[in-house]
């Protein structure tokens, strides 16, 4: 197999996954792949441009006829199961199914290279794999959305929990009776398919603090600052009732694709 790449999702799956890429090597003029981008030369393995009659992304799809053997690999409906709710790493898949899961990555990312992927439908498989930039600098995760890539900054994710933090504090100092774990009215974690209403608007008390305490202003305005993938990022940590964050097991190769690999969802 040729050198590791860690610019293309689709092969960051195939390593963990333990899949070869599909296809014979190219021999024609150089030309890339219509779905993931990567150059296909001389050599790269790589078939002609030809998709189902299900498949219905093409407005996301390169104007090109050829697809890479790594991404025609992973399009394969049984393989693309596996990628709906996950960080993918070379080494092998974290299920990010769950709240606790979730909170693990946004707060303690892995090491990257890795590709986040959220599909909040757990019926469909969805083709986010070959879409979705893979993460180079756990600073800056680019995390798939149910179709939208969003970035999302480790550090205003750690700004938000410790502004969270002194808004509690602060209005429990000052006697408030019913102190809500989460400063705002409610934050969702299916934003990108459906925005309820409220979704990412701060609670009466948080800007009731904001007005009175300079603390919980600079926190209320460290919230402000929170860009959309971050609030979506947020519904998994600043809950009602939240949990604590839980590192999801490593699994890789046959192990993503059998049925114990189902993930719980919370
Ligand atoms: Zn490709």
């Amino acid at each position: 197999m040729s050198h590791i790449s860690p610019f293309y999702p689709s092969e960051i799956a195939c390593l963990a996954g333990g899949l070869e890429p599909v296809g014979a090597p190219h021999s024609g003029a150089d030309t890339h792949c219509a779905m993931c981008g990567r150059p296909i030369i001389h050599g790269t393995p790589a078939v002609p441009r030809k998709v189902s009659k299900t498949f219905t992304n093409f407005e996301w799809m390169e104007e090109t006829d050829h697809i890479c053997g790594w991404c025609e690999r992973v399009i394969e409906q049984t393989t693309l199961r596996a990628f709906q709710r996950v960080v993918i790493t070379p080494k092998g898949c974290y299920s990010i199914g769950t709240d606790a899961n979730r909170s693990w990555l946004w707060l303690t990312p892995p090491q990257p290279p890795f590709v986040v992927i959220i599909n909040s439908s757990t019926t469909g498989a969805f083709h986010y794999l070959w879409q979705t930039p893979v993460t180079l600098d756990k600073r800056l995760i680019m995390a798939n959305f149910d179709g939208v890539t969003a970035p999302v900054r480790t550090a205003a994710i750690a700004r938000a929990v410790a502004a969270a933090q002194v808004l509690r504090d602060t209005a429990q100092a000052a006697g408030y009776k019913k102190i809500p774990f989460s400063p705002f009215v409610r934050l969702a974690r299916d934003a990108y398919k459906a925005t309820p209403g409220g979704h990412g608007r701060l609670s009466e008390t948080a800007l009731e603090l904001a007005a009175k305490y300079p603390e919980c202003e600079r926190a209320v305005q460290d919230l402000h600052e929170l860009k959309p993938g971050e609030l979506v990022a947020l519904a998994s940590i600043l809950k009602a009732k939240p949990v604590e964050p839980e590192a999801p097991p490593l699994r890789c190769g046959q192990e993503l694709f059998s049925k114990t690999a189902t993930e719980q969802e919370a």
